[in-house]
C-alpha cells in the first residue's frame, strides 16, 4: 500500500484559493505522484466557504486564535475548520505526511501571520486546520511548499516519510 500524503489542493493546481486562482507547485507532482497515495484537501472549500470567497486572517482574541473574515470579523470560521480537521483525522488515520501552503490562515505550518487589533504580532503561527490536525495527529510529518522546493529539505522529508513506514513493518 502506498504511503498516504495529504497536499493542499491549491498546490496541485486546483483553483480553490480565495481569489479563484491556484498555486501550482510542479515539484510536488514531479517528486510524489508515482510514489505516494496523494490526498488533496482544501479546508476552506470543504467547510462551504466557496470559491471565490472573501479572505480570512488569524486574529488573536484574548488567549485564543480565531480565523475570521477580514472585511467582517463577525464571520468566524475557527470552529468549522477545527471540526473539519477532526473529521479529516478520522477519515485518514493512516496519514503519514502533509505538504501545506505556506502562510495560509488555514493551511500554514509555523509560517502564518497572526494579527491583534489589525497589527501583525507574529509571523510563525499555524493555520487553524493544520494546528488542530497536528494536535490530533502529533506524528504527522509536515512541510510547506517552499521548503519542499529545496532539494535538501525535500530529500529529508521524503526519507523520513519512508522510514516511518519501514519502521512500522515487522522484520
Ligand atoms: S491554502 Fe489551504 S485553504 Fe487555502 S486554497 Fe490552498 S488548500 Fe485551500
Amino acid at each position: 500500500m502506498a504511503i498516504k500524503l495529504a497536499v493542499s489542493h491549491c498546490l496541485l493546481g486546483e483553483k480553490v484559493r480565495y481569489d479563484g486562482t491556484d498555486k501550482l507547485c510542479s515539484d510536488i507532482l514531479i517528486h510524489t505522484s508515482d510514489i505516494f497515495n496523494i490526498i488533496p484537501f482544501c479546508p476552506e472549500v470543504s467547510i462551504g466557504m466557496g470559491t471565490p470567497r472573501l479572505p480570512i486572517r488569524l486574529d488573536q482574541i484574548k488567549k485564543t486564535v480565531r480565523a475570521r473574515q477580514i472585511k467582517d470579523c463577525s464571520y468566524d470560521y475557527t470552529d468549522s475548520l477545527k471540526e473539519y480537521a477532526l473529521n479529516f483525522s478520522l477519515k485518514h488515520p493512516d496519514l503519514k505526511g502533509l505538504i501545506s501552503k505556506k502562510g495560509s490562515p488555514s493551511c500554514g505550518y509555523n509560517n502564518s501571520k497572526l494579527y491583534s487589533e489589525g497589527d501583525i504580532i507574529k509571523y510563525d503561527e499555524s493555520g487553524i486546520f493544520i494546528s488542530e490536525l497536528k494536535r490530533l495527529m502529533p506524528e504527522l510529518l509536515i512541510i510547506d511548499e517552499l521548503k519542499f522546493k529545496d532539494e535538501c529539505e525535500r530529500t529529508n522529508f521524503l526519507k523520513n516519510l519512508t522510514l516511518i513506514e519501514t519502521k512500522k513493518s515487522p522484520d
